[in-house]
């Protein structure tokens, strides 16, 4: 037939469709909240316990408190990526490179030495937070704190490996650049695998709500053991992680190597074994969109320079396939992304609907039922009323009747007798 392939608008824009469905879950939250408060704008009009007794009016507060932490919760929820691999792979690169801007140090010597988280903020100047402590700091301390020679310096906070520093980078300081940033996504950079990890404490305090993990390798070496069990340690906790992997420098292995296409042919076999043999986080048909051969150096020059930030791009021969590899790399993570993270999260969020809505009916049913039984119960008291009113009105009319019998007999007795007289 001649049926065209129809594009989805859903597929064009894969980013989008997490914040539309916020928007959705919004609007259904916001109703529930509606029907709630109208519930409970009722239940203040019955007065008494009899109808609606203390346990259901308890319950509409808690629905209300429910809903009301959920709705703060979604409009927090975001979706999460972990670059993770050795030092000097390339990750911090590969993260501006994604974000068109360089948000993250990178450069040889400058080694991150904890967590280093990026999200958007809706100032215009970008800050830091430490862990969970709410005081901003500097954004020009970036490069000092992460740095792994930052326990040298008295100055600032003792920081262990695993703690985390939050980087608020503007969204809206390049119009559509951020594109990541403003639409909900949040960037963690680890540190490198080779500092002696303590990767349970890792994967649990940063990774179990990842949606997505980039191992960022690099091409001209092999995966070592320390980034295989960072990974055997994340699909033993969680399910099926979504994992991409990218080899990195590419540029440089296609400068060197005569037998390239060789190189790359190994490469695959190796992580496909990985991925699909190994981990079992993908099948066959799945993994050729997972592994890609990258520069991400120079993807990052070539935007600094698109954006006029930077005078001349790094670029080696063949740098053309490669960004087009790049740009086949972003498409399919963010594909990846929003789906694992709308699935994941709103799910739950779409669950706990259905359970306050059940609730509300059960709720409803309680009282309506006790609206019965009381109306039932006015019922044979009215019922009762009337007949003894009724019987009330037989004894009257008796009585009434016998009245006036015994008054007409008097009043001819007296008649008689005045007669006589
Ligand atoms: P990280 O420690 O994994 O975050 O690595 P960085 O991103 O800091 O990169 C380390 C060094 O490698 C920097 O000097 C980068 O410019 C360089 N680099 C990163 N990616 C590439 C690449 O694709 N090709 C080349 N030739 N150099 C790269």
């Amino acid at each position: 037939s001649l049926k065209t392939p129809r594009r989805n608008a859903n597929d064009a824009e894969p980013l989008l469709r997490f914040r539309e469905a916020k928007k959705v879950l919004g609007e259904v939250y916001g109703e529930l909240k509606e029907n709630i408060t109208e519930l409970e704008g009722v239940y203040n009009g019955i007065q008494g316990d009899d109808i609606v007794a203390p346990p259901q009016r308890e319950e509409i507060d808690a629905m209300k408190e429910s809903v009301r932490t959920i709705m703060e919760t979604f409009q927090r929820d975001n979706m999460k990526v972990v670059f993770f691999g050795r030092t000097s792979n390339g990750k911090s690169t590969t993260v501006n490179a994604m974000l068109h801007e360089k948000v993250l140090p990178q450069g040889m010597g400058h080694t991150t030495c904890c967590f280093l988280q990026v999200q958007g903020c809706d100032e215009d100047v970008g800050y830091l937070q430490l862990d969970d402590n709410p005081q901003r700091i500097d954004i020009s301390m970036l490069g000092k704190m992460g740095h792994a020679l930052s326990s040298d310096n008295s100055e600032l906070p003792a920081m262990g490996q695993d703690s985390l520093l939050r980087v608020f980078h503007p969204k809206h300081s390049q119009e559509s650049e951020n594109r990541l940033l403003q639409n909900d996504v949040v960037i963690l950079d680890s540190p490198g695998v080779d500092l002696s990890p303590e990767f349970d404490s890792w994967i649990d305090k940063h990774c179990l709500d990842a949606d997505v993990f980039v191992l960022v390798s690099n091409a001209e070496a092999t995966l070592t053991q320390a980034e295989k069990n960072f990974f055997h340690r994340v699909s033993k906790k969680l399910s099926k992680p979504n994992v991409f992997v990218l080899n990195n420098r590419w540029d440089a292995s296609a400068a060197e190597m005569e037998n390239i296409d060789e190189v790359k042919k190994q490469h695959m076999v190796r992580f496909r074994q990985f991925l699909v043999d190994e981990l079992e986080v993908c099948n066959d048909r799945e993994v050729n969109d997972r592994i890609f051969f990258v520069s991400s150096r120079e993807i990052l020059e070539s935007r600094l320079k698109a954006r006029g930030l930077a005078q001349k791009a790094y670029q080696m021969d063949g740098h053309a396939t490669r960004a087009l590899e790049f740009a086949n790399f972003e498409r399919h993570f963010e594909q990846c992304i929003s789906k694992s993270a709308i699935h994941t999260k709103f799910e739950a969020h779409n669950r706990r609907a259905h359970e306050i809505i059940a609730k509300m009916r059960l709720n409803l049913n309680t009282v309506l039922t006790a609206a019965g039984s009381q109306r039932d119960k006015l019922q044979n008291e009215l019922n009762e009323s009337t007949r003894i009113f009724n019987e009330c009105r037989v004894n009257f009319s008796q009585f009434e009747k016998a009245y006036r019998e015994q008054t007409e007999r008097l009043r001819a007795e007296v008649h008689l007798k005045v007669s006589a007289d």
